[in-house]
């Protein structure tokens, strides 16, 4: 059967057509809809000859830079190779040296690992082993957390826009206000949840960094009480905060980790799960329980490849020390740069996962298409923000997706200085602008208007 193809010289056309016309629609009105045609390291050419910057990372995955030379030599050997990249039945080697590298770079109690594509399927697989370790059927997570749109993980988002119209969710699930031990302390004390669930820094959420305090007493609840602690660190992990996991920022010991995104080196989908011996031991615990959790894709040659490569890059170039003094320099950027702006609410960060938050001018002249903006859609705002910064500045960058007045800046860790003071600069003049200027306002209302019209 062929279909029929409407004719038009963009690839959004096919996209459009075949994919999500929302989202090439919403792209179009943002002015963001470009065609990108090289990414390497921080740098996006497009078709048009421009230079994009990106501090987004795509959420993350980019923490080597795009297309890094040695993890696509890699994969080149990979496929040139024409090893059991898809086998199934067989124990993979380089599965297991990726596994022995990730559980030594995470230390603790974590000694076994399963691989998945994705940070949902991670999320799912910690669900299943925690409820068969525990013998529990709860699972505790923190408010505004972000950890998968896929059902299991989805049960664990408290923001009613991702889960309105896909219930019944998992039942026996509860939210906790991230950084609250009281309230941790209470629900744990019921004995009934088999996991805590939660990001070492909450991303989507805002970059909401705990006190130093919070994780290593929510372990220790969870010790108390028999519930796994789990740390979500699709997100925060491979050095994105400076250090291997955050984790080892809080010395706290998860009986469960999540990675993936940057795992992947930004090419080949890659997830994987540490965990303890005895959380492993008691989900494949015979031999007719030896695959009783598997996914098809988990161990595929191509992306074990990947994984060791980044690992490699991210050793050999020793990312984690360029976040943390990347982090450094951007955050005193930053706050020199912004200070006195009376909508700029905080800076905050660690390593390179960084984040400024904005909030309602106190002023009557800000404060009225401020909150014309805000009353036609929350997201409004910080859109324009993004959308600015792209068009008139050339770096890409993206609001939480829990918290739309926090604008995330999480550049690859290979970033220049050059470029982060670049991005500074840029941010600087589009505050600027929010703050002495009519038609910062005037268009910013005129393209959200737009956008709800669907025109
Ligand atoms: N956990 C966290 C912390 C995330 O940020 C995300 C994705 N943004 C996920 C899990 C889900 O990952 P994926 O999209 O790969 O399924």
């Amino acid at each position: 059967m062929s279909l029929a193809v409407k004719t038009g010289s963009l690839q959004s056309n096919l996209y459009g057509q075949f994919v999500n016309p929302q989202w090439v629609k919403l792209l179009d009105v943002l002015q963001m809809n470009l065609d990108y045609r090289v990414c390497r390291d921080a740098e996006l050419r497009t078709a048009d000859g421009r230079t994009i910057i990106d501090f987004n990372s795509g959420y993350c995955v980019h923490n080597i830079g795009h297309n890094h030379p040695q993890v696509v030599t890699a994969l080149t050997q990979e496929i040139d190779a024409a090893g059991p990249a898809m086998l199934q039945n067989h124990a993979s080697e380089s599965a297991g040296m990726l596994a022995a590298r990730l559980c030594g770079l995470a230390g603790g109690g974590l000694t076994k690992t399963f691989f998945a594509s994705s940070g949902s399927e991670g999320v799912e697989a910690a669900i299943k082993f925690a409820r068969a370790h525990t013998k529990r059927a709860g699972i505790l997570h923190a408010a505004g957390g972000f950890h998968g749109l896929t059902c299991g993980a989805l049960s664990l988002m408290s923001d009613a826009f991702w889960t309105d119209g896909f219930g019944p969710l998992l039942p026996d699930t509860a939210a906790v206000p991230f950084g609250d031990i009281a309230a941790l302390e209470r629900l744990l004390a019921t004995r009934s949840f088999a996991a805590f669930i939660v990001e070492p820094v909450q991303a989507e959420a805002g970059v909401v960094v705990p006190s130093a305090e919070y994780l290593p007493a929510a372990q220790a609840l969870c010790r108390r009480h028999g519930t796994l602690f789990v740390l979500d660190e699709v997100q925060t992990g491979l050095f994105r905060t400076g250090r291997f996991l955050a984790a080892h920022h809080f010395a706290v010991e998860p009986d469960i980790v999540v990675l993936a995104k940057a795992l992947s080196g930004g090419l080949i989908p890659c997830s994987a799960v540490l965990m303890t011996e005895r959380v492993y031991a008691s989900v494949f615990s015979s031999l007719r329980r030896a695959i009783i959790h598997s996914s098809t894709f988990g161990e595929n040659g191509l992306a074990m490849r990947a994984g060791l490569a980044t690992l490699d890059v991210l050793e050999d170039e020793r990312l984690g020390e360029r976040a943390i003094r990347a982090g450094q320099r951007l955050q005193r950027g930053l706050a020199k740069r912004l200070a006195g702006y009376e909508m700029v609410r905080d800076i905050r960060g660690l390593g390179l996962l960084n984040a400024v938050e904005f909030g309602a001018p106190r002023s009557l002249r800000l404060r009225v298409p401020y909150e014309t903006l805000a009353a036609l859609h929350p997201a409004a705002f910080g859109q324009i923000l993004v959308m600015r910064l792209l068009r008139d500045h050339g770096f890409l960058s993206q609001v939480c997706g829990n918290n739309f007045t926090v604008l995330k800046v999480a550049p690859p860790l290979t970033v220049t200085d050059a470029q982060l003071d670049g991005f500074v600069a840029a941010l600087g003049e589009v505050v600027e602008g929010m703050h002495k200027s009519a038609e910062f306002w005037s268009h910013a209302l005129g393209i959200a208007r737009r956008a709800l019209t669907g025109i």
